[in-house]
């Protein structure tokens, strides 16, 4: 689960992030609205929080785009304007949820679990694949134990066979931008992952796209 954050209140920013992070919940900050919107472009996240007062572009600006491009990512919108006019506005141009400043910080964490406890966030426990099963509440691949890092990993192939996944995302999506993640880091995770599939005796493998990244295919590709 990775959360972006976009405030300008750098206090309320890190609380926040202190908090969720306690919780198992991987948080990254931006603190303009520049900033906030390259990060919501990239598509890592299963949900987004955007205060709507910010610097260089508002919080409604991001939402704007984000919604043209066609991402579906859940919003939160924040505001000290708390007239009625505002959230509704807000809904209606495809946010998920409002809450009005000032707030606790403990209610937009439960606003942000209740987000990514929704069904079409939090996938169905398990996947399947050609003849595999990917168990993502037990991190198991046809029974086999996984690392919580492989179980991620597969989920996102998993999530989008036969599609192109670059070396890029997965090391933002996995390692997020705090992490030290390296290209190598995904290179070693999808040799690993490899085996993992040969001893599963999987008829769907992962094949490495030159110089762009990786595809989960079927046994028939
Ligand atoms: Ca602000």
């Amino acid at each position: 689960m990775r959360v972006l954050y976009v405030e300008d209140e750098k206090f309320l920013a890190d609380a926040v992030k202190h908090n969720l992070e306690k919780q198992g919940i991987s948080v990254d900050l931006a603190h303009d609205g520049e900033e906030g919107l390259e990060k919501a472009l990239m598509d890592i996240y299963d949900c987004v929080v955007l205060d709507i007062m910010l610097p260089k572009l508002s919080g409604t600006d991001i939402l704007k785009r984000m919604r043209e491009k066609k991402l579906n990512t859940p919003v939160i919108m924040l505001s000290a304007l708390s007239e009625v006019e505002s959230k509704i506005e807000h809904l209606d141009k495809g946010a998920d949820d409002y809450l009005a400043k000032p707030f606790k910080t403990a209610e937009l964490v439960a606003r942000i679990k209740a987000i990514l406890r929704r069904p079409n966030i939090v996938d169905d426990t398990k996947m399947n694949y050609e003849n595999i099963v990917l168990d993502k509440t037990n991190m198991t691949l046809n029974g086999m134990q996984l690392t919580a890092k492989e179980a991620e990993i597969l989920t996102e192939f998993m999530n989008s066979p036969e599609k192109l996944i670059s070396k890029e995302f997965l090391l933002a999506k996995v390692w997020g931008e705090d992490g030290m993640g390296e290209d190598n880091y995904v290179e070693s995770y999808i040799s690993r992952i490899r085996k993992l599939l040969k001893k599963a005796h999987s008829k769907a493998k992962i094949i490495t796209i030159r110089n762009l990244g990786y595809k989960l295919v079927g046994k028939n590709v």
